[in-house]
């Protein structure tokens, strides 16, 4: 893409109603744009950023054995009364009239359609498992929108939802989905610590969420030093595996981590004291059992081997890509910008022509676009006339992981610089070597 023809209106000033670091810099860089309280449109660059995370939540997913289907956003009430949870919801849940005057609501989750689904055509154990999700708007109408996209009231959530003949096949599609998320957030370049959370009345010990640590995180988080080490499975790792996927849930829940909520003093003291990490952190995404609280209220149950009939297990599991891009910026900027990880940027190169319309400059930046492009390289060509100095600023402020700098003095000496955005890295590199090392992506 050319910079010449991209939509990215760069702020040049600080915008005054943003509070942490990832939504003014979101504001700057030209990611998103507020249209109401808690409402955001995503421009071209932002636009970017979230479909790769949402890739990589999509792939993930169906590695672990998720299946994706898309319900919509308006529902019925009437689902919501079989559930009982039309009345329980609250204020959160916006609720609307059609021209028939039909209750109907702008989902903030999506339990009890995708029952409706799975009622409508499963009837016994042998299609068991089933986990379906989908990556759709929600609405909640948040009585504190804030921080951007961070906590907005319309935001997009991957949602997915796991049915069972009973507990023990419940759990085990739960450590599916554990170990899927530490796969995915790491591929994001992100330390997400999985902390137990509150289960409420249908209790067990099978709810957690998802923390990356960040000063501007929302929730106090308590957990041992050792998750900032412990290994995540690589993408061999067999999801049909019980055993192996519960070896890897069982050593990543041995450590104490804990947020508020959850956390016991008693337990908090065993933690040696140059171990204990205390800090505050953003959750990113949320994994719940909750067993039969939606399947026996809609009828939504399986002949068993046994012949009887028998409510699902269910569980569901959430994640937040809008709130996930900006806690990306959270976890990796510095005081120039974006540093976006490889997986998730927006383009992979930056590249720089430091004086446009000078016609070596011009040539070689040509050349070097469409030769890195043919690679399957994703570049954006900054060929505005703007100074250099406003080019290695824009390049910083959006954080691309590199940047080729072309210039006319090295283009006489048959060079051009390379930038690690990351390490602020320099190096002088021969025209001729760019495309084997930016060679294709893997
Ligand atoms: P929170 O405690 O932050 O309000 P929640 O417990 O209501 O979150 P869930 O219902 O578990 O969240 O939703 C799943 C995921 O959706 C969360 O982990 C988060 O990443 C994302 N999410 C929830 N609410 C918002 C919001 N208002 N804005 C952006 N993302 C959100
Ligand atoms: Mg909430």
């Amino acid at each position: 893409m050319r910079l010449s023809r991209f939509f990215l209106p760069i702020l040049k000033e600080n915008p005054r109603e943003a509070e942490i670091v990832s939504h003014r810099l979101m504001l700057r860089a030209g990611m998103i744009r507020q249209q109401g309280a808690g409402s955001f449109s995503w421009l071209p660059l932002g636009k970017r950023v979230l479909d790769k995370v949402c890739n990589i939540i999509r792939e993930e997913q169906n590695r672990a054995g998720a299946q994706e289907i898309l319900m919509p956003t308006i529902q019925s009430a009437e689902l919501w009364m079989e559930s009982g949870r039309y009345d329980d919801y609250g204020k959160e849940m916006l609720r609307i009239t059609d021209r028939h005057e039909r209750k109907m609501l702008y989902g903030p989750t999506n339990e009890e359609m995708v029952t409706d689904i799975f009622r409508a055509y499963v009837k016994s154990y042998k299609d068991l498992p089933l986990n379906l999700y989908h990556i759709q708007w929600k609405f909640r109408d948040e009585v504190r929108p804030r921080f951007g996209v961070m906590r907005s009231r319309e935001f997009l959530m991957k949602d997915a939802y796991s049915f069972d003949l009973d507990f023990e096949g419940a759990r085990a599609a739960y450590n599916r989905m554990f170990v899927a998320y530490l796969r995915t957030f790491h591929r994001m370049g992100l330390k997400a610590i999985p902390m137990r959370a509150e289960t409420g009345p249908i209790g067990g010990d099978l709810s957690h969420e998802f923390i990356i640590l960040a000063s501007t995180g929302e929730s106090e988080v308590f957990c041992h030093r050792e998750f900032l080490d412990l290994p995540v499975p690589g993408a061999d790792i067999d999801f049909t595996d019980e055993a192996e996927i519960g070896g890897v849930v069982s050593q990543w829940t041995a450590p104490y981590a804990a947020t508020d909520e959850m956390h016991e003093e008693a337990a908090w003291k065993d933690v040696p004291d140059k171990d204990r990490l205390s800090a505050r952190g953003i959750e990113v995404g949320h994994i719940f059992h909750f067993g039969t609280k939606y399947s026996e209220p809609m009828k939504a149950s399986v002949t068993g081997p046994d012949g009887q009939e028998h409510f699902v297990s269910m569980g569901s599991y959430g994640i937040g890509p809008s709130r996930l891009a900006a806690a990306i910026i959270e976890a990796s900027h510095d005081e120039n910008g974006i540093i976006w990880p490889e997986a998730v940027a927006p383009f992979d190169i930056m590249l720089i022509n430091m004086k446009t319309g000078d016609a070596e400059c011009d040539r070689v930046c040509g050349e070097l676009y469409a030769g890195l492009r043919s690679a399957g390289r994703e570049v954006l060509y900054d060929d505005t006339d703007g100074r250099a100095g406003a080019k290695f600023a824009t390049a910083d402020l959006i954080g691309l992981p590199w940047q080729i700098i072309v210039g006319p003095r090295g283009v006489a000496n048959g060079e051009v610089e390379i930038k690690n955005r990351a390490t602020g890295e320099r190096q002088t590199l021969a025209i001729s070597a760019v495309p084997g090392r930016f060679g294709a992506r893997a």
